[in-house]
C-alpha cells in the first residue's frame, strides 16, 4: 500500500538525502527506520507524507503517485495519513479537545460525530480526564499523548511518526509504544523513524536501516543494530 519506485532526493543545495530507494509496505505492517544521523531517514519519511517531494521516482500510496499529486490535493493525502512529531507541535492556545477535534472541525464533520470521535480518541490515550487542559498543563508525554489522538481522529490508513519518543524518557517511551501497538493491532500501518535501540530490539518489528540515502538492511523482525 505504500510503495517507492527508485527515488531519489537532492536538495537545493546538492545533498543527495535519498539515493535511489525502493520499498514496498503493506497494510497493516509496523516498519523501524533506523539509521546514523544525516543517513536520510527524515527525509524519507517526509516523501511519504508529501512534506518533501522526491525528485526522480514515484512513491505510491493507496494507488496515488505523491510525486504527482496537485498541491491542492496534499489536504485530501494527509486525512489519510497521521504524522507524530518529536516536539509534538501542538496548538498552544487550543485545549486537549481542541487540538484533537481540529482535523475533524475542518472537514466540516457534524458537531456530534465530533465530540464522539474526540472523546473515543482521548479515551485511546488515557487523557479524556484531561480534555479540558492546554498543552503546557501537561507533561511530556501526555502532550505526546495527545498528538497521538490528534493524529489518528481522521481513522487514517497510515501513521508516520518521526523520532516520536525522542523528547521522552525511557518510562514514558514504553507508554507510547504501548499506544502505537494498539493502533497498529486495529489495522493501522505505522512507519516510525526512531533512535531508540532499546524499543526497536525488544518490540521486535520490520526494520530498515538506511545508510547514505540508500536501504543497507530491510529486516522482518529486525534489530537497531547500531551503537548510538
Ligand atoms: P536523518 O533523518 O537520517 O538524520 P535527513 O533526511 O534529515 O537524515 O538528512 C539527510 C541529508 O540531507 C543530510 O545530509 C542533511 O543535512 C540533508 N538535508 C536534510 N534536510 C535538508 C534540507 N531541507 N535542505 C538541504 N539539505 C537537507
Ligand atoms: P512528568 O514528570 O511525568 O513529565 P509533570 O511533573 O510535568 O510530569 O506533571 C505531572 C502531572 O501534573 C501531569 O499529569 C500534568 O498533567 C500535571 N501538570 C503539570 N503541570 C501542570 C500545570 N501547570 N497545570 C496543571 N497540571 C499540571
Amino acid at each position: 500500500m505504500i510503495e517507492m519506485q527508485d527515488v531519489y532526493k537532492k536538495y537545493p543545495n546538492g545533498v543527495m538525502a535519498v539515493n535511489g530507494i525502493n520499498v514496498k509496505i503493506k497494510q497493516g505492517e509496523f516498519v523501524y527506520v533506523v539509521g546514523p544521523s544525516g543517513a536520510g531517514k527524515s527525509t524519507f519519511i517526509k516523501m511519504m507524507y508529501r512534506e518533501e517531494k522526491p525528485t526522480k521516482g514515484a512513491i505510491m500510496i493507496n494507488g496515488i503517485n505523491l510525486a504527482k499529486l496537485k498541491e491542492k490535493k496534499v489536504p485530501f493525502l494527509r486525512r489519510n495519513i497521521g504524522v507524530v512529531f518529536q516536539d509534538f507541535k501542538l496548538l498552544p492556545r487550543l485545549t486537549v479537545y481542541e487540538n484533537v477535534a481540529f482535523a475533524l472541525e475542518v472537514i466540516e464533520e457534524n458537531p456530534k460525530n465530533i465530540k464522539k470521535r474526540v472523546m473515543e480518541v482521548l479515551d485511546l490515550v488515557k487523557l479524556k480526564h484531561k480534555a479540558r487542559f492546554l498543552p503546557e498543563e501537561l507533561s511530556g508525554g501526555e502532550q505526546q499523548r495527545v498528538s497521538i489522538a490528534r493524529s489518528i481522529v481522521n481513522s487514517p490508513g497510515v501513521m508516520i511518526a518521526d523520532e516520536p519518543t525522542g523528547n521522552l524518557d525511557p518510562e514514558t517511551s514504553w507508554e507510547i509504544m504501548n499506544i502505537f501497538e494498539e493502533i497498529n493491532f486495529r489495522g493501522t500501518t505505522i512507519v516510525m523513524a526512531t533512535h531508540n535501540r532499546e524499543i526497536v530490539n525488544t518490540i521486535k518489528k520490520r526494520v530498515i536501516a538506511i545508510e547514505g540515502g540508500k536501504i543497507a538492511r530491510d529486516e522482518v523482525r529486525g534489530e537497531y543494530g547500531y551503537e548510538d
